[in-house]
């Protein structure tokens, strides 16, 4: 994926896009995957990077949603559990299973816990991970060897899948790009275009590099921008009751001896009635999160005090050596796009569906869902597209399409596993070249030649594009991140033809943005 050949191709046409979607997150790039794949002319156009908005800040679950089970809400479990298998067999190198239990303290736990992961299992049908089991304190302590001992009875494990969110997000977006879409990054919708009929025929759109517009006519304009999705709709028409009712989730990362065993606790009811994880995640352990309804959407959105205070806390309750605030190696945070519904005052209790809302305009807006159920998003998305749009009527295709980069034993990658196939060409940058071979840092695995495929290959264009999202530097350890900033900035320099005024630059404006990932007094006072 090289952005200036995307740039060429938006100029070149002249002919409407069937489909010009909003947005490079999960939703938007599961809509340019199965619209492109069905043959249809796909235009993607991101305002930041890829990723940038809630899809690089979830808990890295690819889950049915053992809470939604509770809450009785079965259908929208079996999606999601079909979906979960969908995934792991598309994309065996970017999605793995994972083992959880649930600890006991009290003795109605495990009939309770036994019982309803036993519905779980029968819900995945032939999509299941693995059955979960009843298991005494000492198997329970065989898996969680670090869990909180005293009282403990005995626990249930069960099984559910892990990926690691933003590298899946470029992977789905090469998808799209080898079945034929273009893709721009750092290119915001910023006027949207009616004919005479008041129907809309394209969009405006800025490419924020070059401060070049472009007029962008499509047959359907998708609006897949998640918590900003009333912003986009109301340059459509400025009138618009909101969709969305947002909520933050904060999660805390550790080193992993505070996890150690590989597997996950699922604490269902926390002290003041949240669901808590605490997940082995890329040799780290990362414990989240809570569910705080917002105001406004924004990127960098803060963690509260009460909210670190929170999951501080509860983690303390399960592991028998509680985590401090020093512990802290990064404090992520991320905005759910839930959808308003009446009546509700707790946004936990908001539906984690999806909605396909069409304006006035003839807008397609799809949003909330979670990134587990992107494809089922995406299918029910382009169905509406194809009758709305008049176009070409193609059957969805991605229910067995391979994720780009597929691999059948990723295992036998080593540590560049999470690239699949394309692992062998990152090997062959740092065999070629002894500096690219080595890691930027001591604590993460990361090595220089990652940068320059994150550069050539993933339209990687700036400092934190590289330490957030194509690599997960700065959601594994804050500090380490930023002193990797200077090297990184460096090699991109190089790769995309930049001044040194342009890599101090970049250091500069990444350390004061990872600044805040770091947990210090500074943060706690910033709310
Ligand atoms: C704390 C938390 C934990 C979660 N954990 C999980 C989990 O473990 N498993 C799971 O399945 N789901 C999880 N989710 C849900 C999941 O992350 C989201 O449902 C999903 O990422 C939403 O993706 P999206 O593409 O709709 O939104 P986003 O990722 O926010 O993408 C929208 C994009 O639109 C872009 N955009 C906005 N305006 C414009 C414009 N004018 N022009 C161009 N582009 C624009 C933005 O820059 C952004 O990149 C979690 C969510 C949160 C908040």
């Amino acid at each position: 994926m090289k952005r200036e050949e995307m740039v060429a191709r938006v100029k070149a046409r002249t002919t409407p896009w069937d489909m010009a979607v909003i947005g490079g997150g999960a939703t938007g790039a599961g809509v340019a995957v199965d619209a492109a794949s069905r043959g249809h002319h796909v235009l993607l156009v991101e305002r930041e990077d890829f990723g940038k908005g809630t899809s690089s800040r979830s808990t890295k679950l690819v889950h049915g949603g053992v809470r939604y089970l509770e809450q009785g809400n079965v259908s929208l479990v079996m999606e999601a559990l079909k979906e979960r298998g969908l995934l792991r067999q598309n994309a065996p190198h970017l999605v793995h299973d994972l083992p959880f239990v649930v600890p006991n303290y009290s003795w109605w736990e495990a009939p309770f816990y036994g019982i309803g992961l036993k519905v779980y299992d029968l819900l995945a049908g032939k999509f299941g991970f693995g059955k979960s089991r009843i298991l005494s304190r000492e198997e329970t302590l065989e898996l969680l060897p670090t869990i909180r001992q005293d009282g403990l009875l005995g626990g249930v494990v069960y099984h559910d899948g892990q990926f690691d969110d933003t590298r899946l997000l470029t992977h789905l977006i090469a998808t799209a790009v080898d079945h034929g879409a273009t893709v721009l990054n750092y290119a915001g919708a910023v006027e949207l275009v009616k004919g005479a009929d008041d129907c809309l025929k394209g969009l405006v759109v800025e490419d924020r590099e070059s401060g070049e517009r472009f007029n962008i006519a499509a047959q359907v304009v998708v609006n897949a921008t998640g918590i900003f999705a009333d912003e986009v709709r109301r340059l459509a028409q400025p009138d618009v009751q909101k969709l969305l009712s947002p909520s933050q989730g904060i999660h805390l990362v550790f080193e992993s001896s505070f996890l150690r065993g590989g597997t996950a606790i699922l604490v269902p009811h926390t002290s003041d009635g949240r669901v808590m994880f605490a997940i082995p995640w890329h040799e780290h352990t990362v414990v989240g999160t809570t569910d705080t309804p917002i105001e406004n959407p924004s990127y960098e959105p803060r963690a509260l005090e009460e909210e670190i205070e929170l999951v501080l806390e509860s983690a303390g309750r399960y592991l028998s050596r509680p985590p401090k605030r020093e512990d802290i190696l990064s404090v992520f945070v991320g905005i759910r796009p839930l959808v308003k519904s009446g009546g509700h005052s707790k946004t936990s209790s908001l539906s984690r569906d999806h909605t396909i809302h069409i304006d006035d305009s003839g807008l397609l807006t799809i949003v909330g869902g979670k990134w587990t159920t992107y494809r089922h998003m995406a299918e029910d998305c382009v169905n509406h597209a194809i009758t709305l749009g008049d176009l070409k009527d193609a059957p969805c295709v991605t229910f067995d399409l391979h994720v780009h980069g597929y691999h059948e034993h990723p295992e036998a990658l080593g540590p560049l596993a999470v690239y699949g196939s394309d692992a062998g060409k990152i090997q062959a940058l740092a065999d070629a070249d002894p500096k690219l071979a080595q890691r930027l840092h001591p604590d993460l695995p990361y090595i220089a030649a990652e940068v320059v495929w994150a550069a050539r290959e993933e339209m990687a264009r700036t400092v934190d594009d590289v330490l957030a999202r194509r690599t997960r530097a700065l959601f594994l350890n804050a500090k380490a991140a930023i002193s990797m900033a200077p090297e990184v900035a460096r090699i991109l320099a190089l790769e995309l033809n930049k001044n040194d005024a342009w890599a101090q630059q970049q250091v500069e404006s990444f350390s004061s943005l990872a600044a805040q990932y770091v947990a210090t007094p500074t943060l706690t006072n910033a709310i």
